[in-house]
Parts: structure tokens; C-alpha cells; sequence
């Protein structure tokens, strides 16, 4: 299982996901809390985030470990944005290393992450194609034709979640995508957290030791806008 992490709120830095909070995404990189699957996220790492001069979000990546890369604090402090993603890998075993393969996946104005598994056997019926032959690639694809197709996303997370789960009942399928304004993410057989203050802060275990991480339950979707957040059942 990999890590994610994403916030939608009022304007701040990447590093408000990776370095700064206690078990930000870089511990969470050598030492995750909460992880059931694999024990460290060394196979490479990816940030995604919008600036208001742009149409589509930027995007970082790398298929080396997160602690590995000297530049990496130097551009997370100065990436700054009320949308934010961030990801930390651990490959699933036979899926290739390499930045094609780490999230964020994007398209458009969207960005995805996946913490999971899922055959690819599964998935690809459901997409055009994928950039990678990583399954959480071909997640994206899935999402994102459904996305272009018009439609919302709280309707193709859980179109494209239950589709894989239909096809392959041992998928794990955590997804977080990001759109700039809004952003979802599902729990399906791993962990997700949100912590609600000036904004939302949404990551597969908590980034600290604040009060006010909640769970988010298994097979449920969370939904953030600025109008406010709400979960509900997948299924
Ligand atoms: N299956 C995906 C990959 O190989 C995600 C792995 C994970 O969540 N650890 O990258």
C-alpha cells in the first residue's frame, strides 16, 4: 500500500504535506503508521498541485525514494496552492518502477492517486488505455474516461471502484483525485483519514498527532468542496 495525502482549503505549501507535520509523507515514507502492506514507500514518489496562472495542475515525480531527492524541499516549500496532492509508492510486486507509473496520474484538470491492488485483468475493460502497466494507471484511465465523458466525479469514483470490485473481489481500491476545486477520495480495504479545520486535509493515516483525524469507514466516499465535506456509503 502506498501513502497519499491531499488538502483543499486556503492557500499552502507542499512541504504542509511532506515535511512539516510530525508524519508527514517523508515518515511516512521509512516508518508508516498504519500500513498493512508492504513496511517502507521507497519505489518513487509524486506531487501535484494548481497555480491560478495555469489550466492544468503541475505535477512532480520521481521513481526514487522520497528522502532521496536533495531538491525536493527547495520546491515543496515554494509550491504553493489550495489544492494539493501528494504520494509516496510502494510497487506492487510485478509492477514496473518507474515515473509512469507513480501517481499523481493526471488528465486535464484532474490528478489521481491509488493505495491498493487490483488485477489489470480487472480493470482494463473499463479503460481506453493506460500510460503504465502499473493497475493504478489503468485506475486512472478508468476514472478519467468517465470524467471526460461529463460524468461528476462523485458519480465515476464509485462507478470505476465498484466496476474492479464486481471484477475482482480481492481489490483494494483507495482512490484520491483532485480537481482543483473539489476533491474526493474512496476507502476500500485500506485506511483514509480527514481532518476538518480551515480546510480539509485527507490522507491515507493521519499526518499527526492533532486531535480531530477521523476515519473515514470502509467502502465509503468522501467528498470535499468548499462548501463543505460530506461520506458516504459506496455501496
Ligand atoms: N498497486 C499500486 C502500485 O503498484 C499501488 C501500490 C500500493 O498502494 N502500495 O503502485
Amino acid at each position: 500500500m502506498c501513502r497519499h495525502a491531499a488538502w483543499l482549503g486556503p492557500s499552502r505549501s507542499l512541504s504542509s504535506l511532506i515535511f512539516e507535520p510530525d508524519q508527514g509523507l517523508l515518515r511516512q515514507a521509512y516508518a508508516p503508521r498504519m500500513q498493512r502492506f508492504g513496511s517502507v514507500n521507497a519505489d518513487g514518489f509524486g506531487l501535484g498541485w494548481y497555480d491560478p496562472s495555469l489550466p492544468e495542475p503541475v505535477r512532480y515525480r520521481r521513481s526514487i525514494p522520497i528522502w532521496a531527492d536533495a531538491n525536493l524541499p527547495g520546491i515543496a516549500g515554494v509550491a504553493r496552492s489550495s489544492c494539493l496532492m501528494a504520494a509516496v509508492r510502494s510497487a506492487t510486486v510485478g509492477m514496473p518502477i518507474e515515473e509512469s507509473a507513480t501517481a499523481p496520474f493526471a488528465a486535464g484538470i484532474w490528478l489521481l492517486s491509488h493505495n491498493g491492488r487490483v488485477r489489470t485483468e480487472a480493470v482494463r475493460p473499463l479503460a481506453p488505455g493506460a500510460e503504465s502497466a502499473c493497475d493504478s494507471a489503468w485506475l486512472a484511465s478508468a476514472v478519467f474516461a468517465r470524467l471526460r465523458e461529463g460524468i461528476p466525479l462523485a458519480r465515476a469514483l464509485p462507478l470505476v471502484v465498484r466496476g474492479a470490485a464486481e471484477a475482482d473481489p480481492a481489490a483494494r481500491l483507495n482512490l484520491l483525485v483532485c480537481g482543483g476545486m473539489e476533491l474526493a477520495a474512496t476507502a476500500w480495504g485500506d485506511t483514509l483519514y480527514a481532518h476538518l479545520g480551515e480546510g480539509v486535509l485527507v490522507a491515507s493515516e493521519p499526518l499527526d498527532d492533532r486531535p480531530g483525524w477521523q476515519a473515514v469507514p470502509d467502502r465509503n466516499l468522501l467528498l470535499a468542496s468548499p462548501d463543505g465535506v460530506l461520506v458516504t456509503p459506496i455501496d
